[in-house]
């Protein structure tokens, strides 16, 4: 959509004088979402009432939307192949994630085997399995805020920094945001969650980007 004059409250928007921009489309759907307003569209000077005012409502839930997007977050689908043949999606960016974190083990042979093999091997699973799951969160969180909902061709590498006793695990991930057009390749549970999630993330970064 082209605009000469901000369809909401008739500031120019095009031309050497004026001072006012259109807000993104996903900005404009959101605010008349949630405050069940009908315009095409909104400048920064018009919407910044009405995103201050979402944002001071959602405040109040802050704990329980994330909470809830912790739940549901993983339903965010990543995948380590490409996209099935059937969707059709936009591509939107390449994403990257790492988290580093001690795992306490040496590289002695003797102790990695203890450690691997022996009563700590636990532990060291779990601070893999944290670090890992905290960068699909990330790049979860990274797609959904550029307005995705899948992650394909996605990679996974582990590295061992330092020496010694203070070695620390780095585990990378890279993979692309898609936007799936259709809801309907994912099953309809799925879909709802995906939705859901897309809906937390905006109220959340609505509360964000509110000024103090
Ligand atoms: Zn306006």
């Amino acid at each position: 959509m082209n605009f000469d004059k901000c369809p909401n409250c008739g500031k120019a928007v095009k031309g050497f004088f004026s001072t006012a921009t259109l807000i993104s489309e996903n900005k404009t759907e959101f605010i008349n979402k949630h405050l069940d307003l009908k315009s095409q569209g909104y400048c920064n000077f018009c919407s910044s009432d009405y995103l201050n005012q979402l944002a001071k409502s959602f405040r109040q839930q802050k704990n329980d939307l994330e909470n809830r997007l912790k739940q549901i977050i993983h339903y965010i689908p990543i995948l380590s192949s490409p996209a099935p043949n059937d969707w059709k999606y936009d591509i939107l960016d390449m994403l990257t994630a790492q988290t580093t974190s001690g795992t306490g083990f040496t590289t002695e042979l003797s102790r990695s085997f203890n450690d691997f093999f022996g009563g700590t091997s636990n532990t060291t699973n779990k601070k893999i399995s944290d670090a890992t799951n905290l960068c699909k969160t990330d790049l979860r969180i990274q797609c959904v805020k550029m307005g995705g909902n899948a992650i394909i061709s996605t990679d996974i590498d582990f590295n061992e920094i330092g020496s010694g006793s203070t070695n620390m695990l780095m585990v990378c991930m890279a993979g692309t945001a898609i936007k799936v057009l259709d809801m309907n390749m994912f099953n309809s549970k799925n879909s709802d969650y995906i939705l859901e999630v897309v809906e937390i993330t905006e109220k959340i970064d609505a509360i964000a980007e509110m000024p103090k």
